[in-house]
Parts: C-alpha cells; structure tokens; sequence
C-alpha cells in the first residue's frame, strides 16, 4: 500500500496552493547550525549519502534525491556505550557501510565497543528500507516498527499517552508517541542537545494525516507541545525537506533538482503553530499553508476530490 506522502504526491505532482500568510524569507536562508547546505540533486556527482555533525556526538544524514524522491533524513547520536540511528532511509544505498565506518571510527577512538541500536521516526517505506542491512550486524538491536514493540523497548507504560526513556551512555533521549501520520510514529527528545527529531510529524512541507485521523494526530501534537514546554527545545528537526525558499512553493516527486530548499532545522516555535493549526481543524480539517509547513489531511478515498476541502462530505 501506498503512504500518504506517496499517494499525495502522486495525485498532486505540479499543483500548487496559495500561501494564506506572508512570508518574509530572504534569498540564501543559511543555517545557524550547519557548514554546508543538504545536497538537494544540483550537483550530478553527490554522493548517495551525506553527513553533516551538529556536534561531536551528533550527526545527521541525508540520503541523496538522486536514489529517492524522498531524500529522507537520518540521525545518529553517540553516548559512551550505544549509539542510536534513527530511520533507515528509503532505500537502494548501502547505509550498513556507512554506519559501520562511522561506529568503528568511535571505537577506535574511545578504545571499546558501542552498540548500536536502530529505531523508527515511523513504519512508513522511506524510513524503514535499510532495517535488513543490520538484522545480522552483530551487537545491534533493530527496534520493532509496531506501536507495542517500541512502547516495550523504551519503556513506555501506557501508548501513546506515556513518554519512554533510553540511555545511550551519559546520554538519555526522551521516546514521545506520536501517532496520526502513522499509527506508530515517535518524536525522539535528545536532553544533551536538546534537539527533537520530529520525523514525519513536523518538518517543512506537507504534514500528511487521514482526515479521520485528525483527533489522533491533535492529541499527538498536543502531548509534544505539553513536552516541548518545559524543554527549552534548541531545534526541531524532521525527516524531509519539501519546502522552497521561495514563499508558497512546495517541491514534488517529480522534481529531480531543488534549488532554494529551505533548511531541515526549525525553531521551537514551529510546535505551537502546527498545534494552533491543528486546532483550527478539529471541526473540519482542511489542507492549510503556512510559512514553515503545510498541514495536509487527506480524505480515506482522495480519487476524484480536490483540495483544500476534501474532507468535507
Ligand atoms: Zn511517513
């Protein structure tokens, strides 16, 4: 089965929507937190994947749009004992390798062993596709993509209301269940950097949840925002760039260059302005742009329906 990303773009590739607000971006957005800009198809030769560090502990990946559509982000966060690769990408790469070299640059460095563990933003294909290339990898656990699996791997008592915890070593990140996007989607709180890494729940471009799932998805972003309150959040960080600099202008699957993305970080802010979205919507969701994102429900059968008032009837 298609996901609603896919199945969105598909049906909307080259339609655009009017911005409902002024957006006031300058050309050459640059980012705070990064040396280089994400590689977005320009350049013919980029390399299938590409790494960038926040700090020494952490890094974020981005598999190429020259091997997928999605070029979806991936991140990966080193404590004293484990490292924890959140998502595996979309596919048709070898990311084993890539990891490999990475953890065992580490050992060497620290001189023992670090385990790895593999989760999920969420079960969705282009975040999963890797997850084969570490089954055997020894001293390496791959999380379980459904909602019970990961509420008993983190600990967490009650899904989705509850909030998990995991120790990387010196380093704990916070396991928020998100579901609404996908019945098993978290948000993963790192308390060393503060940094939420949002997948697919919030990142800039189209925030895809079926029109009766709009409740779900409300009270998800309702706990992250209840979370986020008290967290002093530094960045939310999410698994896509569908965003152009350009105000109103979204990206689609058939577009094999981007010039102008906008950047993967977004301020904490960024967590209000979906939830008043949201709340907007509770009554009769509709798809809405704003300046960071684009809140996209869509119908359980699309076929023949346009937006933004499909879930109407
Ligand atoms: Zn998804």
């Amino acid at each position: 089965m298609k996901t609603l990303r896919q199945l969105s773009l598909i049906i909307f590739a080259g339609a655009s929507l009017n911005a409902c607000a002024n957006a006031s971006y300058e050309d050459g957005e640059t980012s705070t937190i990064f040396a280089e800009r994400w590689n977005a198809g320009i350049n013919n030769n980029e390399p299938p994947l590409q790494m960038q560090s926040y700090d020494a502990n952490t890094f974020v990946i981005r598999q190429s749009l020259k091997t997928n559509f999605e070029a979806p982000f991936m991140y990966l966060l080193f404590g004293t004992e484990k490292a924890l690769l959140i998502d595996t990408g979309a596919g048709g790469i070898d990311l084993r390798a890539f990891i490999d070299a990475q953890i065992t640059a580490r050992e060497k460095e620290n001189g023992k062993p670090i385990a790895l563990t593999v989760m999920h933003s969420h079960a969705h294909g282009d975040h999963v596709a890797a997850d084969d290339q570490f089954q055997d990898r020894p001293n390496t656990k791959v999380v379980g993509k459904e909602p019970e699996a990961i509420a008993a791997f983190f600990g967490v008592g009650s899904w989705p209301k509850d909030i998990g915890q995991y120790d990387l070593g010196n380093r704990t990140v916070d396991i928020i269940p998100t579901p609404g996007h996908q019945d098993s989607h978290v948000m993963v709180f790192d308390r060393d950097t503060r940094l939420l890494f949002s997948g697919d729940v919030i990142y800039p471009g189209r925030l895809y949840f079926r029109c009766n799932n709009v409740q779900e998805y409300k009270a998800s972003i309702d706990r992250v925002a209840d979370f986020a309150a008290t967290r002093n959040i530094s960045w939310v960080m999410g698994a896509h760039i569908e965003l152009s600099q350009t105000p109103g202008k979204s990206y689609n699957s058939g577009d094999s260059k981007r010039s102008n993305e906008r950047l993967i970080e977004l301020p904490s802010s960024v967590i209000t302005q979906v939830q008043a979205g949201t709340n907007k919507m509770l009554s009769l969701p509709r798809v809405e742009v704003y300046d960071n994102f684009t809140l996209f429900p869509i119908p359980e059968n699309p076929q023949g329906k346009t937006p933004p008032d499909w879930c109407a009837n």
